[in-house]
């Protein structure tokens, strides 16, 4: 599938829930977030349906997120299911790696190739701050569960916050002398108006690469494979590499090849625009294949050059925030 900018697509994040067992200030308001109706979220069958047909138009890559992915039940077998096309895609997954240590390995056992974890603190009390509930022990005891069952490369991904965990960057960097995992620094995106933290907590790329040099030298490493947004370095003597994602301050649109569902059967052509594609309504009023290959179709057609957010002077309150569109 290729959109009017020339881009291939061929990535699909599919957010298979829009619940969470965290509150993360950057990501849900307080009281969270009206939950869309158990009836109104797609079934594993549809999901499986769209991805399907999906891969079949050349998606070779699906992420699993959320809301939190693991809190879902029915996901191993639906991600057995999905390792099981013909076309075998790339299969992912996002967590807050609340509930990794339990299924790690079976997740494994079924086909999944690799996870990423968000985690934007070390410091237990922080970690109770920043998602409004305890757990970073559980958190750290995913990581390893994910290690040992060699869903590799391990990706930890976090936000640094001025003012909040920004102090923490050259902590999160040091892991990759320890360990074998890609360590990600994400900007922070300023979603919605109604959110914790004002636009100006952005942690620029700019800045953190200030940080990570005052570590230790460091040199940038080739991205092999599809090219993500993450640029990629490595320590002198470090056993992983850290990745920056200066997902606001120097957008890889240019580069975007995603199309985002989300747990309510509406495909999103870009993070940050609001123009969806209803596939729920489709679904259920009994469309074909061929149907909804159109749909998809179109959606890629609809996908915008590029995201504004850093030309925004007013956040607006924004109906879906990341919990509702997957990260
Ligand atoms: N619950 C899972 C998790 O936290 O990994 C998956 C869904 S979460 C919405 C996906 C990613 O979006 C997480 O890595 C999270 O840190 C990131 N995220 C959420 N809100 C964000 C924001 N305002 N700016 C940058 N990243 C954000
Ligand atoms: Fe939940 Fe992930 Fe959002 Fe945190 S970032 S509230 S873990 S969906």
């Amino acid at each position: 599938m290729r959109d009017t900018f020339n881009r291939k697509i061929d990535y699909l994040r599919i957010s298979i829930t829009d619940r969470c067992n965290l509150r993360c200030r950057y990501c849900m308001p307080e009281e969270g977030v009206p939950s869309v109706g158990h009836g109104q979220v797609l079934t594993f069958e549809e999901l499986f349906r769209i991805s399907r047909i999906a891969v079949e138009h050349g998606v070779r890559k699906i992420r699993l997120t959320g809301g939190e992915p693991l809190v879902r039940r029915g996901l191993i077998p639906f991600v057995e299911r999905l390792c099981q096309l013909p076309q075998r895609p790339e299969l992912t997954l996002t967590s807050n790696g609340l509930l990794l240590a339990e299924q790690a390995a079976e997740l494994k056992k079924v086909g999944l190739q690799r996870v990423n974890v968000s985690l934007d603190t070390l410091k237990p009390e922080r970690f109770e701050q920043i998602t409004r509930r305890p757990g970073l022990d559980k958190v750290l005891e995913g990581i390893s569960a994910a290690e040992a069952a060699g869903l590799w490369p391990l990706k930890v991904n976090m936000v640094p916050i001025r003012g909040v965990n920004a102090d923490e960057i050259a902590d999160f960097a040091r892991l990759t002398f320890e360990h074998d995992w890609q360590v990600r620094f994400i900007e922070f995106m300023p979603v919605s108006g109604d959110l914790d933290y004002p636009p100006e907590s952005r942690f620029s790329a700019a800045e953190i690469f200030e940080v990570l040099g005052s570590i230790a030298p460091f040199k940038e490493i080739e991205r092999k494979g599809p090219v993500g947004p993450a640029r990629l370095y490595q320590f002198e003597g470090a056993k992983g590499v850290v990745g920056v994602i200066p997902a606001v301050s120097d957008h890889f649109c240019g580069e975007c090849n995603r199309l985002r569902l989300t747990a309510d059967g509406f495909l999103r052509p870009c993070l940050f625009c609001e123009d969806e594609i209803d596939l729920r309504t489709a679904l259920r009023q009994g469309c074909s294949d061929e149907e909804l290959a159109q749909l998809l179709l179109g959606a890629v057609q609809i996908k915008p050059e590029r995201h504004r957010i850093a030309e925004e002077t007013v956040v607006p309150e924004r109906r879906r925030k990341m919990q509702g569109i997957g990260g």
